[in-house]
């Protein structure tokens, strides 16, 4: 790859942005950035905090107070950019159902999402990137020339989750999502969108490989 690319991967939850988005980044050669993980980072921060993830002013302060910074990641077999707090990555903790029930609360703060796209463009420092989220190919990096969008049939998400251990209200939180004033979840124009509910993560990754390589050789 000449210049530096992103290649944005946004959609629902439990679509499956997650493994299709390291299998691109491992295949080529990219750095993997779970922008949820820092939004769940920053809901995990406030819970510890006791500081209530429905008081905007709060949670922008807990932004403004924080000691957050990026780092990059090599586990061996993939390189990811990490927030970590206080030097430490709560990888676990983020994970939990009270976290994901208020993930989408301080993801709706206007001045949580400045700072955390602010972190997300500086992730460019690490090299080229897959980068998943609900507003990358909207917001994050509208300008990029690789966009997904990733969906698949409500029953079927909800099955992965449940197959991952994890019962979730997933229509609450798409809905509180998508209808949110700054930067909610939708389809970025010119993103391809790909329903998943009938393929395999091998399938799904494939497709966005190719209509990568495919792009590149356009340019
Ligand atoms: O992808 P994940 O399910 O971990 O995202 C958790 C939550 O973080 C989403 O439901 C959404 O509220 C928020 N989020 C966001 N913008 C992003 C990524 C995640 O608002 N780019």
């Amino acid at each position: 790859m000449k210049s530096q690319i992103v290649i944005a991967i946004d959609g629902t939850s439990a679509s499956g942005k997650s493994t299709n988005a390291k299998l691109v980044a491992r295949a080529l050669d990219c750095v993997y950035v779970d922008t949820g993980a820092m939004y769940r980072t920053l809901a995990w921060y406030c819970l510890r905090h006791r500081i209530d993830v429905q008081d905007a002013r709060a949670v922008a302060g807990a932004c403004r107070k924080w000691k957050a910074v990026l780092h990059c990641v090599d586990t061996g077999s993939l390189r990811a950019a990490r927030l970590l707090v206080d030097g430490y990555f709560p990888e676990k903790e983020i994970r939990t159902a009270e976290v994901s029930a208020a993930v989408p609360h301080v993801a709706a703060v206007p001045k949580a999402r400045e700072w955390m796209v602010k972190r997300q463009r500086e992730c460019l420092q690490f090299g080229n990137l897959v980068m998943e989220g609900r507003d990358i190919g909207t917001n994050v990096f509208p300008e990029t020339d690789f966009k997904f969008y990733l969906d698949a049939q409500l029953e079927e998400r909800s099955r992965r989750r449940a197959a991952d251990g994890v019962r979730e209200n997933l229509a609450m939180r798409d809905q509180r999502d998508s209808q949110r004033a700054v930067a909610p979840l939708m389809v970025p124009l010119g993103a391809k969108v790909i329903n998943n509910s009938n393929l395999t993560s091998e399938q799904t990754s494939g497709l966005i490989i190719a209509e990568v390589r495919k792009r590149l050789a356009d340019k």
